[in-house]
């Protein structure tokens, strides 16, 4: 069957940052777009996300590139718009444990390809970002200049805005929902539990953690690292700190409202899950957590939580992405990352590409699902 582009009708599953972008990246090109989630918009990942826009440390070269396409377009949002309270580029900050020749090894390794980073001290922490406790850092930090954080839900709210602008079709609290082939195997459509049946010419899986689970009943595997995780939002405190920090013992950002958005690993022991499914943490363990975070801010003001969500990190089982169409079943199509912040706007609008172009996109060559099935 051939399609006009403006015809072809797309069913993208998962109401997280990945699966909105992509809605309305595919409405931009004149899809007939519907956006099929379990529960509520940004239940997933993405409500519970530090989003550090960054490319730091090491990784492959293309997932380098990739991240920083992704951090291009999150530049253009923010030079379009800078006074957007949940969109900044104020710059990250990091050390390492104990070590500075870990510290100084990434700083080299960041230079030697041209990212952004200074190797700064204690001494000279406040020319680079304001209250920042120089008796918590280690002798040897890192500033990243060109890195920055956004608010997920409230970038899901605003792509959400310019969806049902452009006509979109929006079910939320569907329950789980699967991809539905045809007769040939190709992707047809989609079966939900809550709102019946849905014919599509293309879907996309972005389910986030759950996406393995998703594809799997298609005879596609796809590894799943995806630990669990917490973030813990604060209440507002009067020390404005700009970068966001990443540290042995906390990772933390400014979050709108003058809150703090805070998590680390070290704590993940410490959680457990009830026979319903749900995930619990001590008390304690989160005030520990923010106990670590006040030690880095000028004046060390107390931090009490507004609240903490725990959940799986969608991590692939190799740490790269999974992004594309499924040579297995023609019209279906993924989207399966950490840094999932970092890539939101750039993955939606590569994927959108290939849905409706049918051309593979050359920067998901190394990050297709594929690559788990040729060992
Ligand atoms: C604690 C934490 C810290 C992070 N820090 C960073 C960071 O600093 N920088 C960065 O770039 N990234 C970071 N990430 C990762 C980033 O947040 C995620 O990669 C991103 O939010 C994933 O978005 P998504 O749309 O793919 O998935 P999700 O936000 O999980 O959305 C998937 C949606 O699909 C729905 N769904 C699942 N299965 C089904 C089904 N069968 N039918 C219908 N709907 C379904 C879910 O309900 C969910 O709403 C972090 C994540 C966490 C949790």
């Amino acid at each position: 069957m051939s399609l006009e582009n403006n015809e072809k009708r797309v069913a993208v599953i998962g109401g997280g940052a990945i699966g909105v972008s992509s809605a309305v990246h595919l409405l931009r090109k004149g899809a007939q777009v519907v956006l099929i989630t379990e529960a509520a918009l940004g239940s997933g990942a993405s409500g519970r996300s530090l989003s550090w826009l960054n490319s730091a440390g090491e990784r492959a070269l293309e997932y380098h590139a990739l991240r920083m396409a992704g951090i291009d377009r999150y530049r253009t949002l923010f030079a379009q718009h800078p006074d957007l309270p949940w969109l900044r580029f104020d710059g990250g900050l990091y050390w390492a444990a104990d070590d500075d020749r870990g510290t100084q090894a990434r700083h080299a390794y960041e230079s030697a390809h041209g990212y952004d980073s200074a190797l700064i001290g204690p001494n000279n922490v406040a020319e680079f970002t304001p209250n920042i406790a120089p008796q918590a850092m280690a002798d040897s930090a890192i500033f990243n200049a060109g890195e920055g954080w956004v608010s997920l839900p409230h970038l899901i709210g605003w792509l959400m805005e310019e969806f049902h602008q452009l006509g979109g079709k929006l079910i939320e609290h569907a329950g789980k929902a699967t991809v539905k082939t045809d007769g040939s195997g190709r992707a047809c459509g989609v079966v939900t539990a809550r709102a019946g049946e849905l014919a599509a010419d293309a879907v996309l899986v972005a389910c986030g953690p759950q996406t393995p689970d998703v594809v799997a009943p298609l005879g596609v595997t796809i590894p799943n690292g995806s630990p669990v995780s917490m973030l813990v939002t604060t209440d507002p405190i009067d020390t404005p700190i700009e970068a966001v920090m990443n540290t042995p013992r906390a990772a933390v950002r400014p979050n709108p409202g003058g809150t703090l958005a805070v998590d680390h690993d070290w704590y993940e022991e410490h959680i457990s899950r009830s026979a319903e499914g749900e995930y619990r943490i001590p008390e304690p363990v989160v005030q520990e957590l923010l106990d670590e975070a006040s030690k880095l801010i000028a004046g060390r003001p107390a931090l009490r939580a507004s609240g903490w969500k725990i959940g799986l990190k969608p991590i692939p089982g190799d740490g790269n992405p999974v992004f594309g169409g499924l040579k297995k079943v023609p019209g279906c199509f993924v989207a399966f990352t950490h840094s999932g912040a970092t890539l939101a706007l750039i993955a939606g609008e590569l994927l959108a590409d290939e849905i409706i172009s049918g051309e593979p996109h050359p920067m998901f060559a190394t990050f297709r699902a594929e690559r788990f099935n040729q060992a």
